[in-house]
This record gives structure tokens, sequence and C-alpha cells, in this order.
């Protein structure tokens, strides 16, 4: 029978605690999920400011929707590329102190298209051992030679930078850890790539919105400007609460990119209203302190609780919380005793961490309460 060596993959990854499932969730995103029609308290998306669902957001994307319709029609090089699209550009650059900004329909793909872009077999680039599955695919799809550095490790990094003779050196990391919540030596990183001639890439899809002054992100958190790090990427779909993603640089970068980025290029413009959607959003990322404060407070709630309790967390300054659990089984029964309190925590396992590394990754919104944060403690001491 065809594909019978898949079904056997298939079976051992059950065995051995790897098999994946995706849950059908009822309802718009929250501080609560409704899951098979069960209310669950939500710790575990992305939706770090609470904007998924934010009245001001969806009625843009209603409007955006009688002005534009719903599809885009076409590639942004075709005829696909919208006034929402391109005044949200210029939102976006103004916001991260950049020349220009380019949206991608989604963070996957724009970091595949980046440096599928900016390098060949020449060059070289060097990324964060626990970075994102699609900085990883996209340095190794770009056929640069392609090295790995341990997790924040700047002098590691700072070796393999001295020991290369590529042509072109560009250096990839997550602004925040998309599975520990720690946030990169950003500073370090800028003045080691300026002593090494290599370009700083940093995809902030957790930092951008979260971080700060005004939510602008780890990297004007970190001081940086565009000179230090000249690609600074981010994804929308998660502090912003919508979807796609943009990269924002020099002129000469994003007019580069439009050129030959073929995740661009190649692919149906996101629907105008999400562009109209993402406006709303932003204005309420800038004028919304509040959120901010709130989750990190929450967070903070989070970490002095389950110090109390004797949880080890992994370091973090942001809502994004890593109780390291081991290995896959023990992960995967955390995750369901707690299924079996009300509340949706989900264990993240191998290849997406290292190997004995399962672990609850909890997350934070500032559309969560104390309580509901201290109800979470006290299910979590019950396991
Ligand atoms: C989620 C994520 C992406 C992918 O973004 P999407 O818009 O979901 O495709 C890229 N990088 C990091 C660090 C992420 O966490």
């Amino acid at each position: 029978m065809p594909f019978d060596h898949l079904a056997a993959r298939l079976k051992q990854r059950r065995q051995q605690h790897l098999y994946r499932q995706r849950r059908t969730t009822q309802g718009p995103q929250g501080a609560e999920l409704v899951v098979d029609g069960r209310a669950l308290l939500n710790f575990c998306s992305n939706d770090y400011l609470g904007l998924a669902n934010h009245p001001e957001v969806v009625a843009a994307f209603k409007r955006g929707a009688d002005d534009y319709g719903v599809g885009s029609g076409a590639a942004h090089l075709i005829c696909g590329h919208s006034t929402a699209h391109h005044a949200l550009e210029d939102e976006l650059a103004e916001f991260t102190g950049r020349q220009r900004a380019l949206l991608f329909s989604t963070g996957f793909m724009a970091n595949l298209g980046i440096v599928t872009a900016l390098l060949d077999k020449n060059d070289a680039v060097f990324e964060d051992r626990l970075n994102h599955a699609s900085l990883l695919d996209a340095g190794l799809a770009s056929g640069a030679r392609f090295k790995r550095y341990a997790h924040g490790d700047v002098a590691a990094l700072e070796k393999h930078l001295t020991d290369s003779d590529a042509e072109n050196k560009l250096v990839l990391t997550d602004g925040v850890f998309s599975m520990d919540g720690d946030v990169a030596p950003l500073a370090k990183l800028a003045t080691c790539c300026a002593h090494q001639n290599a370009w700083l890439m940093v995809d902030d899809a957790h930092g951008f919105g979260v971080l700060g002054p005004q939510g602008r992100g780890s990297v004007a958190a970190a001081g940086l400007d565009a000179q230090q790090v000249p690609v600074y990427m981010a994804t929308l779909g998660k502090g912003a609460g919508v979807f796609g993603a943009f990269v924002a640089g020099s002129e000469t970068l994003i007019e580069y990119l439009i050129n030959e980025a073929r995740s661009y290029v190649y692919t149906t413009a996101m629907p105008p209203a999400l562009a109209a959607a993402l406006r709303a959003s932003l204005r309420l990322i800038h004028s919304e302190q509040w959120r901010r404060d709130k989750v990190m407070a929450l967070a903070a709630r989070f970490r002095a609780g389950a110090g109390q309790l004797g949880f080890q967390l992994l370091p973090s300054d942001s809502p994004i919380q890593a109780l390291i659990l081991g290995d896959e089984a023990r992960a995967i029964a955390a995750s369901e005793k707690l299924l079996a309190q009300g509340i949706l925590v989900s264990a993240i396992r191998p290849p997406t961490v290292p190997k004995g590394t399962a672990r609850l990754r909890i997350t934070f919104s500032a559309e969560h309460s104390e309580q509901q944060v201290d109800q979470l403690l006290s299910a979590l001491e019950k396991i």
C-alpha cells in the first residue's frame, strides 16, 4: 500500500509520546477558550496583548472588507497591493524607526524570503541553537555555510565569525526566544557583528508590541538602531493579534527584497482587510501601555507564585514562561492533568525544543485577571 512507511512512522511517534494533534476551538481567542463545548482557561495563546478579538480591531477588519472586499486578487507586484497595505507599511516603518517596511503573508514566509534573498553559497549564516524553525530552515535553504552557536553564547558566535572567510555573514536570532521566553543578548550581538563586519537580523515575533517603549520591540528595548540591526523582522499574528509579518530596514534592503524574495514575489497578497485591522491594532499597541504593564505584572505574579510552590521556571522577562519537565510523557501528563481542571496549557516536545527539555509553555495575556493566574497556580500545585 502507498504510504505504509508513513503509517509506521506515525505509530512510532505515538509510542514516543511525540504524536501531534489539533484541538478545535469554538469562538474567539481570549482568556477563556471554548473547546469541545467546554470553557477552558487559556494559557497557551500568543495573543499577549488581548488584541485578537478587540472590538476596534474587529470593526476595522469589517470596514476593510466593506472597502476592499475579501480577496486581494493577486500578488503585490501584479495588482494585489492596496492602499491599506501601503499605509500599514508606512506606519510600521515609522513605528520601528526605519526607512521602509515590507509586509509578508506569514512570518515563516518572511524569514524564508529574506534569508534566501540575502545569501548564497559564498556566504555564511550563523544562528542561535534555539532559533525558531523558520529561521533554521531559511538558513539551510539559502545554501550558505550554516553554523549554529550555543544559546545566547556571543563568545562562541565571535569565534565562528573570526574563523569564517565568507563574503557576507548574516547572524540570525530570535529577539525573544519563542519556547523559553528569554531575550537575546542583543546589545552584545550587535557589538560582535560590528567588530566582525556581519549583518544582524532579529526575528521579533514575540517582542513586537510587547517589549520596548510603546511596544516597539526587543531591539528598541535594547536601545539599538537601524545601523546596528539592519534587518528587523516581526510577525503580526502574535502580540499584534491579527496575521502576517513584516521586515523593516533601509530603502535598499526593501527594494531588493521586493525584487528578489521569492516568497514575496510569488504569493498572493494578504487580504487588505487584514492590513486595515492591523492598522487599528498598531494604534492600540502604541497608545495602550497598560496592556504591556498588565501582562508583565501577571507573568511576574506567576513567577513569584511558582517559586513559592517550588517550581523552577526558565529565566524570562516576557509573557512566555517555561516549566521544564524533561521527558515527553511527563509533559503530556501534566498538560492533561491541567486540562482535567479546566486549564489549557500546551506540552511542548522535541523537535520543537531540544531532547530532554519537554515542557509546559505557559503564556499570559493582558486579558487575564490576577485571579485566573492564581487559579493556574493552585491547579499546578495539585499536579
Ligand atoms: C511564530 C514565529 C514565526 C512564524 O510566524 P508566522 O506568522 O506564524 O508564520 C517566526 N519566527 C518566530 C520566532 C516565531 O515565533
